[in-house]
């Protein structure tokens, strides 16, 4: 919708490693982050909001706890802005690695345990979530959407490989119903603050950027077991792509869920806004003693 009415370009906003990035180094860049909060955030929003009046729970009984590859997950539950009716959405983040010790330390074996599935009414995942842990997988996910958004069909082909891989800067055009629209998909801040660069030089170089902070993105998470080699992210990015491809369900506006919480809940633009939107700021850099 941003790209559409010309805006400039839209930068995701859920990997707050970059979100924290473009605050301190580039805060010219910040009116052009997107606005929605990272997906825990939201999940987390909806359980102490909409799950909690199902269920007829106290939401200040509830506590959220985030499984997580990542450590600057840690530091963004804190951020005051994201708070709803005085409360975090996410009350404790734990990392994969964290995870995993914790599991040896108890000697559970995730292969003697029987899977089942996650509970409801918010534990229906689609394809297009799974694969936001390989760089270009947020790209594609929004993209898959985006095109049923613009035409009302759905793409024949849902696998946009054009995003996909282990490249750390991946550009793509887009071209939908004479609606075209240029897209970066970049992994490691270094390579991010190059895109950055391009676009002070030329503010119409891109419509859109996926940044990740981690190589290969959340699968090269700092919270992730180790070690993390380039052929380790490789094969955990394909094993995404696998669970993806399995899945009946793989496009997020076709969700169940999705659309009975739109719906129910999501139905309003306060609510939406209270629930998925979130503000920036510009930060210093000096650090006062
Ligand atoms: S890319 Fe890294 S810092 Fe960013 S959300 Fe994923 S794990 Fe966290």
């Amino acid at each position: 919708e941003k790209i559409k009415k010309g805006k400039g370009v839209c930068l995701s906003s859920c990997c707050p490693s970059w979100v924290k990035f473009v605050e301190f180094n580039y805060p010219e860049f910040i009116p052009y982050l997107a606005t929605t909060r990272s997906p825990h955030i939201i999940l987390g929003a909806l359980i102490k909001t909409y799950w909690a009046q199902k269920e007829k729970i106290d939401p200040k009984k509830i506590k959220v706890i985030s499984i997580m590859p990542c450590t600057s997950k840690k530091y963004e539950v804190e951020r005051d802005e994201l708070q709803i009716e005085g409360m975090d959405p996410v009350d404790y983040v734990m990392t994969t690695r964290e995870l995993a010790r914790l599991f040896k330390k108890r000697k559970i074996n995730l292969k003697d345990i029987k899977p089942e599935p996650a509970d409801n009414p918010l534990g229906i995942p689609s394809g297009a979530g799974v694969i936001y842990g390989a760089t270009g997988g947020v790209a594609e996910s929004a993209l898959r959407t985006a095109y049923h958004m613009i035409t009302g069909k759905n793409l024949k082909n849902i696998n946009l490989r054009a995003v996909r891989g282990m490249e750390v800067i991946k550009k793509a055009e887009i071209k939908v119903k004479g609606f075209k629209a240029r897209m970066a998909v970049v992994t490691g801040i270094g390579n991010a603050e190059k895109i950055l660069k391009e676009l002070q030089k030329n503010p119409k170089a891109y419509d859109a950027v996926e940044a990740m902070a981690c190589p290969g993105g959340c699968i090269g998470g700092g919270g992730q077991p180790l070690p993390s080699t380039p052929e380790i992210r490789k094969q955990r990015a394909e094993a995404l792509y696998q669970i993806d491809a399995k899945k009946k369900l793989r496009l997020a506006h076709e969700s169940p869920i999705v659309q009975k919480i739109y719906k129910e809940f999501l139905n309003n633009e306060k609510t939406i806004h209270k629930i998925c939107h979130t503000k920036y700021f510009k930060k210093s850099r000096e650090v006062k003693i």
